[in-house]
C-alpha cells in the first residue's frame, strides 16, 4: 500500500456508549483495528451525562441491552424493570470489562474537527488537545439524543445559584435537600426527575409551555423468576426485538384496529393493559392507534382520562391535560410517579404556554409575566437537537471540505441513516432518518451493516465508499412520504424533537423513519445482501 495511506487506525469512531462499544466488538471481530474517543470521563454515553435523579431506561432492562454475547446475557443480572442511569452505567462497565474493550477507548478526549483528505481518502481526527490521528473509516457513535438545548432566555447568565441543563447534572452530585428548585421543561426528563426530586427538596417549580400524554411506567423489581424465565428464552426475545416495528420485544402486531372494534370492547382492552406499564399500551392494544387519527383520538382521551386521575386539584388537572395534538406526536413519556407529586404541597406547576409565559431568568430565579419564583437551582429540562445535534456540534467536512452541518442546512439527508453523500468512508450509527426504536436493538443492527460495508470493502481492495446522490434523494424521499401519512408529522405543532420542531433557529424536517424498525433492519440486510447498491466502491489512483 502507498505509505502516504497507511492510517494510524482502520476505524476511528466518536462517542463510547452502546454504540461505541458495539462497534468496538464487531469491528475486532472484523480484524480491524478501532479507537474510540469521547469527551466524558467515563463510558456510558446518555448514561454519563444523564445523571439527574431518576435518570432511567424507558425501554425494559432486559432488551436495553447489547445482543452480540449469549454469555453476557446471561451472566448479567438486573434489579429492576427500568434500570437507573448507575445501573446502565453499570452494565456497560461490565460489558467492556468482561470484553476487554479498554484498550481501544480513549476518554477526557473531546475531538475538534474530522477532515476527509481527498488525495489520501483518509479521515483526519484532531483533537482539542492537539493530536491528530488518521482512520481508513470515521464513525459517528455520538447518539440520537445527546446534543443538549439550551434555550434563549433572557437573563440565563445572570441567576446567582447553579443553573444547569438536566443532561449536565453535576457528576459529583448536587446537595438540593431542602432547597428550591426551578425546572423549564415537562418532557421525559422532568417526569421522570420531578418526582425524585420533590422528595427532598424545599420546593420544586415546574414550568410547563405544552402538556403531554404520559403512560404509566410500572417499576418493579426483577425477581429470580422472572430473571430465569427472561434468559431461558433470550434467543426469541431478541429475535421478537429485531422484527418489531419499535425494536422492542413486544408481541405485536396484535391484528386488531380500535376502528374495528366495538366501543365497550375498546375500553376494555385499553383499562386491561393500562396497569401493565411501558410502551406495551401502545404496542399490544390496538395496531392502528398511530395511523388512524379517530383511534388515536379515543385511545388520546383515554389516556388524559386515566393519567390525571390521581391529580387533586382541579386547576392543575386542567393545565396538565394534552391538547390541539395527537398522542404520539409528542414521544409520550413514562410515568414514575409524576402526576402524584403534583399533589404535594411543595410542588407548583406554572403555565407558561398560554397564561402566564415565561420573561426572564433573574439574579434570584424566574420571572412570568405574572410572578417572580424566587430559587436556589434552577434546571433546563428543554430537550436535545436529536439526530443531528452532535454530528453538527463537531465539524465533520467531506469532499472539498463541505460541513456536515451546512449540507444539512434545509434537510437533514442520508442513506437509512448511516451514509451521508458527499461524505466518503464516513458512517452514523442511528444518524438522521433511521428510525426511533429501542436503541440498542437498533445500534446493533447499524454496527453490524457498517463493519459488513466494511468487510466488503478490505476484501476487494477498495479504498472508498461513495454514498450515491440518487440513493441519497431516494431515501429522503421514502422517509418523507411515510412520515407524511403519520400522526407524527404534526409533531411540529408542538415543538417536537422527532421533527427538530424543537429548535428556535431551525425548520422542522423529517428526522425519523416511521416504515417500521423491522422493515428497515429488513432493508440493511438486503442491501448488505446486494452488495451495498446505494454506495459506489472505488480505488484512489496511483
Ligand atoms: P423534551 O421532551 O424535548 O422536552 C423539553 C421540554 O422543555 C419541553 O417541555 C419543552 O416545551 C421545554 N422547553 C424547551 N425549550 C423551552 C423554552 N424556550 N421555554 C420553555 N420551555 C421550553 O426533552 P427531554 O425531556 O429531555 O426528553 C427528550 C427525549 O430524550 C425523550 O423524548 C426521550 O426520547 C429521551 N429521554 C429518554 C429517557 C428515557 O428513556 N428514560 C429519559 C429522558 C429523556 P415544549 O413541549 O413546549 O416544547
Amino acid at each position: 500500500m502507498n505509505p502516504e495511506r497507511q492510517a494510524d487506525y482502520d476505524v476511528i469512531a466518536v462517542g463510547a456508549g452502546f454504540a461505541g462499544l458495539a462497534l468496538i466488538h464487531y469491528a475486532r471481530e472484523a480484524g480491524l483495528s478501532i479507537r474510540v474517543f469521547d469527551k466524558g470521563s467515563d463510558i456510558g454515553g446518555t448514561w454519563n451525562w444523564n445523571r439527574y435523579p431518576g435518570a432511567a431506561s424507558d425501554s425494559e432492562c432486559y432488551y436495553y441491552c447489547l445482543a452480540f454475547s449469549k454469555e453476557l446475557l446471561q451472566d448479567w443480572s438486573w434489579s429492576v424493570r427500568y434500570p437507573g442511569w448507575e445501573e446502565n452505567l453499570r452494565y456497560m462497565h461490565f460489558v467492556a470489562d468482561r470484553c476487554e474493550m479498554w484498550p481501544q477507548i480513549q476518554l477526557n478526549t473531546k475531538i475538534a474537527r474530522a477532515d476527509f483528505q481527498e488525495d489520501t481518502g483518509l479521515w483526519r481526527i484532531q483533537t482539542e488537545g492537539g493530536e491528530q490521528f488518521t482512520c481508513r473509516y470515521f464513525v459517528s457513535a455520538m447518539g440520537m439524543i445527546s446534543e443538549p438545548v439550551i434555550p434563549g432566555v433572557k437573563g440565563m447568565d445572570t441567576f446567582k445559584g447553579p443553573l444547569f441543563h438536566s443532561a449536565r447534572w453535576p457528576a459529583g452530585g448536587l446537595d438540593y435537600a431542602g432547597k428550591r428548585v426551578g425546572i423549564i421543561g415537562t418532557g421525559a426528563t422532568t417526569v421522570q426527575m420531578l418526582p425524585e426530586l420533590a422528595r427532598s427538596a424545599a420546593s420544586v417549580t415546574v414550568f410547563q409551555r405544552t402538556a403531554n400524554f404520559v403512560m404509566p411506567a410500572v417499576q418493579k423489581p426483577m425477581t429470580p423468576e422472572w430473571e430465569r424465565e427472561i434468559k431461558a428464552h433470550y434467543d426469541e426475545i431478541i429475535a421478537k426485538c429485531r422484527n418489531h416495528v419499535f425494536g422492542m420485544a413486544f408481541d405485536s402486531p396484535v391484528g386488531r384496529n380500535i376502528a374495528d372494534t366495538p366501543p365497550d370492547e375498546v375500553q376494555r382492552i385499553l383499562e386491561e393493559h393500562w396497569p401493565r406499564g411501558s410502551f406495551r399500551f401502545c404496542f399490544e392494544t390496538f395496531d392502528d392507534l398511530l395511523t388512524n387519527a379517530e383511534s388515536n383520538r379515543i385511545v388520546g382521551e383515554f389516556v388524559i382520562r386515566k393519567m390525571l386521575e390521581n391529580v387533586r386539584d382541579p386547576d392543575v388537572r386542567e393545565m396538565l391535560t394534552p391538547r390541539g395534538y395527537p398522542f404520539f406526536a409528542k414521544r409520550p413519556p413514562l410515568d414514575h410517579g409524576y402526576f402524584e407529586a403534583f399533589n404535594r404541597d411543595n410542588v407548583t406547576l406554572v403555565d407558561i404556554g398560554t397564561r402566564e409565559p415565561l420573561v426572564e431568568i433573574t439574579e434570584t430565579g424566574i420571572r412570568t409575566t405574572k410572578q417572580h419564583f424566587e430559587f436556589d437551582i434552577i434546571v433546563l429540562a428543554t430537550g436535545f437537537q436529536a439526530y443531528t445535534g452532535a454530528q453538527e456540534a463537531l465539524p465533520i467536512r467531506g469532499r472539498n471540505g463541505l460541513l456536515l452541518k451546512d449540507k444539512w442546512r434545509e434537510v437533514s439527508a442520508s442513506i437509512m441513516g448511516v451514509f451521508v453523500a458527499e461524505f466518503p468512508n464516513l458512517f452514523m450509527i442511528t444518524g438522521p432518518q433511521a428510525p426511533f426504536a429501542n436503541l440498542p436493538t437498533s445500534i446493533e443492527q447499524n454496527t453490524i451493516y457498517i463493519v459488513d460495508c466494511i468487510k466488503k470493502m478490505e476484501a476487494e481492495g477498495h479504498d472508498l465508499c461513495e454514498p450515491k446522490r440518487d440513493a441519497e434523494e431516494a431515501w429522503v424521499a421514502h422517509t418523507a412520504d411515510i412520515h407524511r401519512q403519520t400522526l407524527m408529522a404534526q409533531g411540529d405543532k408542538v415543538h417536537s424533537w422527532m421533527m427538530g420542531a424543537n429548535l428556535e433557529d431551525r425548520k422542522p424536517r423529517v428526522l425519523i423513519y416511521f416504515g417500521g424498525a423491522n422493515a428497515y433492519y429488513d432493508k440493511l440486510r438486503e442491501s448488505a445482501d446486494a452488495g451495498f447498491p446505494e454506495v459506489e466502491f472505488a480505488r484512489l489512483a496511483g
